[in-house]
């Protein structure tokens, strides 16, 4: 008997088997244990474990030095209590808790909690229960709370209601979105009745019971106003417009992984149907937070500003043309068809590359390193606000309709289009980058020596900062997934600096414990042995087993190993 799966669920007995094979090595030693453990469970059958090890820096790191994932030793599970996103969503939680006690009958389908959805009135009799109900609901929120978090989530001063129920929290925006979708099928059903067209009006009316109908506790961790499996911190959705029980499907990412695979025209596959991505989800009276920005890859300078603002020059003194980023708050959606049969698995066709802005405080004080004859300035970690950026193909953007939210890759030739619901429309059409805003902790790393002359320097900054990034996650005995780096600019230091991030939004005080030199020079040391040639390729190239993954491809063909290890052999030889 074969068994495959992704992982078992614990706790499950599976006494009778004895083989396991693994088709790449686990992120982590309990990982490890958990899956290897299930075979060999009863007395006198001996279990079996084969892992295979892929071409990835990951399983390439375990093959060379297995005793690490096999010795069993655990590394203690690290909880941040501390990320503003999640506790907020704690407090709403605790609130609608006791709204829903005083309430009752309103906690269980959406249109029971937000009464009529056409002009719904849930977030404002919710707002006026917090308000009659302050004194009590706040003692039971400090009791929970962490206590140097009050002041910030506005525990001191009453903030926290707007916090929660607010016209920019996610219940507004929440309540306001299912609004609009509900009369926007609503106008759709009276406008194909109108027009004789029977099959939209069933169409229209199974996908208005299907959103009225919704379970309140489904809906609000599916919006993240409550806290939810896993703890995401900015998810969206892929809103499939289906009617209840066909196909149904719960298309979720953060937001940073959302602007490229449910970017418009993405497809993808989820329950054994491909689904294609239409546009961005279109809330009626509110309008997507946009940005102008320009960027000059050359010298890698990002520059960021908002409407009405002047445009900056840029600190290298190009000249460049202005872009625009939309932040898909409300998420993407499909268009109405039903999802298609797949034929293979779809290629991911966009990517996206993280910017460093700017310190949310503050500039940090810079620890030299090592404190005797410095080689690294570290720049003590601090909250700095990242921008994620999906540029379409070739920098192209997409072409977003600001009246129904469609998208397109190139400008279509006709002056109408359709609608998400298939309508006709004449919206226009405007060339957009889409992004991603999010705080997270950032540690950055400005190296003193000079790579040799000639050395093209933007490549080389990109290819040190990969190879930093998988030398913290083994110091720092965390997935590599965890961590991010980008390069930002000086015209200070020959070499770019690099800036090493907490990947979840927030902060996860991962970046923070490289401030100690033991923990960088070993960190360093790592980043070494990862492009020493182990992998396998050439040292004017990179492959998957040294400086490239799925995260950095905008920049696959620019990373070359050769020169960061000599670069470091040199750096590490005058450490003392
Ligand atoms: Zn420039
Ligand atoms: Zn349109
Ligand atoms: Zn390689």
């Amino acid at each position: 008997m074969l068994s495959c799966s992704t992982t078992f669920e614990l706790g499950v007995d599976l006494g009778d088997l004895d083989t396991i094979f693994l088709r790449n090595v686990p992120p982590e030693a309990f990982n490890y244990a958990q899956r290897v453990g299930r075979a060999g469970r009863r007395s006198g059958h001996p279990g079996f474990a084969i892992t295979y090890c892929k071409r990835g820096p990951h399983d390439l790191y375990h093959f060379a030095e297995p005793n690490r994932m096999l010795s069993g030793k655990v590394q203690p599970p690290v909880l941040t209590i501390r990320n503003e996103k999640i506790v907020t969503r704690h407090v709403a939680a605790i609130a609608l808790s006791f709204f829903f006690r005083a309430f009752a009958e309103r906690f269980q389908t959406v249109e029971s909690l937000f009464k009529d959805l056409s002009s719904p009135s849930g977030v404002a009799e919710f707002t006026a229960f917090l308000v009659r109900n302050r004194p009590q609901l706040e003692e039971t929120i400090r009791g929970v709370v962490p206590e140097d978090m009050l002041a910030q989530l506005g525990l001191s001063d009453g903030r926290w209601i707007s916090e929660i129920s607010g016209e920019n929290s996610r219940f507004a925006l929440a309540e306001a979105e299912v609004s609009s979708d509900y009369r926007s099928v609503q106008d759709l059903r009276k406008a194909s009745f109108e027009k004789g067209d029977d099959k939209t009006v069933v169409w229209a009316g199974a996908r208005a019971k299907t959103i009225a109908q919704e379970k309140v506790l489904s809906f609000l961790s599916r919006k993240a106003v409550i806290p939810k499996y896993g703890f995401p911190v900015d998810v969206v959705e892929l809103d499939t417009q289906q009617t209840q029980g066909a196909f149904k499907v719960s298309l979720q990412r953060d937001l940073s992984i959302a602007i490229s695979e449910f970017a418009p025209t993405s497809k993808l596959v989820a329950n054994k149907k491909e689904w294609t991505s239409y546009g961005l989800k279109k809330v009626a009276g509110k309008e997507w937070p946009k940005t102008f920005y320009a960027r000059c890859s050359i010298h890698n300078v990002f520059r960021q500003w908002n409407e009405g603002e002047p445009e900056p020059t840029l600190p290298c003194g190009d000249r460049l043309r202005a872009h625009k980023y939309v932040i898909p708050q409300f998420g993407f959606v499909t268009d109405r068809d039903k999802p298609k049969d797949p034929k293979a698995r779809p290629a991911k066709v966009f990517s996206t590359r993280p910017y460093f802005d700017r310190y949310r405080g503050p500039e940090p004080e810079t620890i030299p390193m090592p404190a005797a004859s410095p080689l690294v300035g570290i720049r003590k970690a601090s909250p700095g606000w990242m921008v994620v950026l999906c540029e379409g193909r070739r920098g192209e953007g997409f072409y977003l309709c600001g009246a129904c939210g469609a998208g397109f890759r190139t400008r279509p030739r006709q002056n109408s289009h359709k609608t998400p619901q298939g309508q006709d429309c004449r919206g226009t059409l405007e060339q957009v980058s889409l992004g991603h805003e999010f705080v997270t902790d950032v540690l950055q790393m400005q190296f003193h020596p000079l790579p040799p002359s000639g050395t093209d320097i933007v490549p080389f900054a990109f290819s040190l900062a990969y190879a930093v990034v998988e030398g913290a996650a083994e110091v720092l005995e965390v997935p590599s997934i965890d961590l991010s780096a980008t390069v930002a600019h000086s015209e200070l230091h020959a070499v770019p600096p690099i800036i090493l991030y907490d990947n979840v939004p927030g902060g996860a005080g991962l970046v923070a414990r490289l401030e100690r030199e033991d923990v960088l020079k070993g960190c360093l040391q790592a980043a070494l042995k990862r492009v020493e040639g182990g992998c396998g390729c050439t040292p004017n190239t990179s492959c998957y087993g040294c400086l490239r993954s799925y995260r950095n491809q905008f920049v696959h063909q620019l990373l070359q190993r050769g020169p960061i290890q000599r670069y470091l052999e040199s750096v590490l030889s005058a450490w003392v």
